[in-house]
């Protein structure tokens, strides 16, 4: 089975390119921050001057980097797109930033994982647009001042609480992306099918938005799983009949539960009496990372209320108690 929640591969890369949208326009949903991005926009452009430093945080394939890339086309500037663990000396950093013209952005995915000596680097080239570095070490060091042009640093990451506070207090717009609305998503799946010249039906669309876990990324994978199933058919298009059955082969549940939701609530209810369990002992109970079951599937499970964080361990909730006590039951649904 294929796990839906993985970063995606260079082939979805390119796929992802092709249907992102490129306008604040087409950006669907989080509407209450892009209204307030684009009133900063607007009055940054007034102002001929470079917008705010803004941070992005909330879980993968909601659309941060999406949104970056629109900033970007809305300021009318460039985009120099890197992360967190790539930069890993300050010179790294010195570079990208001298080659940043006026108006410019830079984005920095997974910007909690940046080397604290990097990090140092950006305080003084976020807050007065120069740094200094050192030349040379020993007695022969000295330090040199370079001037930056006015940028626009654009972090993102999924775990806003592992920023230190000095580098989070100098973002001026600071944003969390929610999960979207199966009736977003549903937009989101037309749109993108539309782009791709994919026929869906309406209420194929609305199956594949309900089942994606509230994420766009997923949502596009599954139709493009769901295109397959259509072909292979024999289908012009994608009936409500050919997206349920792309669903199950895929075993996501009637609820959007995927295989390793399933997998964390199954253990934290039978193995572990319901909780609370430390997420160190349910990751190698299930058999995955701890970061990735705290940045990808706890926030989408608690949201559903089926798990709530303790300062004693994870806990399920009656919810989860009742669909996943008996062996077998999870895989039926609701
Ligand atoms: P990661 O942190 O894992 O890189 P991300 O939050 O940066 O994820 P994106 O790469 O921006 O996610 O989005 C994934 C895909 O979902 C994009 O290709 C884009 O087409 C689609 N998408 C995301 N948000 C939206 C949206 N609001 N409207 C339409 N499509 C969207």
């Amino acid at each position: 089975i294929e796990a839906l929640n993985t970063a995606p591969d260079a082939t979805e890369v390119r796929f992802e390119e092709q249907i992102r949208p490129q306008r604040m326009g087409d950006f669907a949903g989080q509407k209450k921050l892009t209204d307030n991005l684009k009133v900063f926009i607007t009055a940054a452009r007034k102002r001929d001057e470079a917008l705010d430093h803004v941070l992005l945080s909330g879980p993968p394939g909601l659309g941060k980097t999406t949104l970056a890339h629109i900033i970007a086309s809305e300021m009318g500037g460039g985009i120099k797109i890197t992360s967190g663990p790539l930069i890993d000396k300050p010179g790294n950093l010195a570079g990208l930033l001298t080659s940043m013209k006026k108006g410019d952005i830079l984005f920095i995915d997974e910007i909690h994982r940046l080397a604290p000596a990097v990090e140092e680097y950006l305080y003084s080239a976020m807050e007065d647009y120069r740094i200094d570095i050192l030349l040379d070490s020993g007695p022969a060091s000295r330090a040199v001042q370079l001037r930056l042009e006015p940028f626009t640093l654009v972090g993102a990451t999924t775990r806003a609480g592992l920023l230190t506070s000095p580098l989070r207090a100098r973002f001026g717009i600071n944003n969390r992306l929610d999960y979207y609305t199966p009736e977003i998503l549903q937009g989101i799946v037309v749109r993108a099918a539309g782009i791709l010249n994919i026929g869906v039906d309406e209420d194929a669309a609305m199956e594949i938005a309900r089942r994606s876990r509230g994420t766009p990324r997923i949502a596009n994978r599954l139709l493009r799983r769901a295109r397959d199933f259509a072909q292979v058919a024999g289908d012009a298009s994608i009936s409500l009949a050919v997206a349920r059955r792309t669903l199950e082969s895929l075993e996501i549940d009637e609820g959007g539960l995927d295989d390793m939701d399933k997998k964390i609530l199954e253990a934290i209810v039978r193995k572990f009496n319901g909780g609370p369990v430390g997420v160190a002992s349910l990751a190698v109970s299930v058999g995955e990372e701890q970061d990735t079951i705290e940045e990808v599937y706890e926030p989408y499970l608690i949201q559903m209320g089926y798990l709530s964080r303790t300062p004693r361990g994870r806990v399920a909730t009656r919810l989860a108690m009742q669909r996943f006590s008996h062996p077998g039951i999870s895989a039926e649904g609701p």
